[in-house]
């Protein structure tokens, strides 16, 4: 059974202060209001990680994660967050190979299977992103290169580490450009991405596997994508700072 997953990513916003209060709202709502078979995920930055463990119950479907780690296990450096470190917190997810990490940090696929590496031996779920610009999008490439991203970051992995990844297609246009994907294309490309992955794991894993779609999921559209049969959840940048989208958006299954 598929995991219904909404991960909110909040990207560099939010001081500690303002944080703790966001996630404090989040907690408290999505207990009352979120149907507890849905997985609701907190990518906080870093400061706010050990914090807003404090604040989240034990036993509960909120979840908190990292929104990257470093490519090195441990070591000289500076300014950068080890696995293990996030292990120690604890998060239970972290995504990895953001657009804005590919195209600011000049990340790119053998860097984040390295990640995933790191992450998959400390037992966190990694949240991959991939997905295509808008070139190549209108070149009509999206499809050979979106699995370009999945083979190159994720194709060494054991059958039994790829069943704990989660993956997140997130065409670059829509994110933060208030453009959804249609419902249609969403799910076009995140079928393309199951067969693809069945095609080497086999069909048991590929259902099994959680795909979330990203890019200006709000509460009016959010019911719409997450109905397609190949959508699993999202993953949300914008709306996630305002506790009653993100609130909506988690009862869109
Ligand atoms: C994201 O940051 O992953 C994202 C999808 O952002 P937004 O929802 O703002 O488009």
């Amino acid at each position: 059974m598929r995991k219904k997953i909404v991960a909110g990513n909040w990207k560099m916003n939010k001081t500690l202060e303002e944080g703790l209060a966001l996630a404090s709202e989040i907690i408290a709502q999505v207990a009352q209001n979120v149907p507890a078979d849905t997985v609701v995920v907190l990518n906080t930055p870093f400061i706010h990680l050990t914090e807003v463990r404090k604040m989240i119950p034990t036993g509960t479907n909120i979840f908190l994660g990292a929104q990257n780690c470093y490519t090195e296990a441990s070591g000289a450096f500076t300014g950068e967050i080890s696995a293990a470190m996030l292990k120690s917190i604890p998060v239970e997810y972290t995504i990895i190979g953001h657009s804005e990490r590919r195209e600011y940090f000049q990340e790119n696929n053998q860097q984040l299977a390295k990640k995933l590496d790191l992450l998959l031996e400390q037992g966190i779920t990694p949240i991959f992103c991939c997905g295509e610009s808008l070139g190549i999008r209108e070149a009509g490439t999206h499809l050979d290169f979106v699995k370009n991203q999945v083979t190159e970051s994720l194709f060494h992995l054991s059958y039994e580490q790829m069943t704990q990844i989660v993956i997140a297609y997130e065409p670059i246009w829509a994110i933060g450009t208030g453009k959804t994907a249609t419902a249609e294309q969403a799910q076009e490309m995140q079928a393309a991405i199951r067969q693809y992955i069945a095609s080497k794991y086999g069909d048991e894993l590929a259902e099994g596997l959680s795909i979330l779609y990203g890019g200006s999921v709000k509460p009016d559209n959010a019911r719409e994508i997450f109905a397609q049969p190949d959508v699993d959840g999202g993953l949300i940048g914008g709306a996630s700072l305002k506790t009653s989208d993100f609130l909506e958006i988690a009862k869109s299954f």
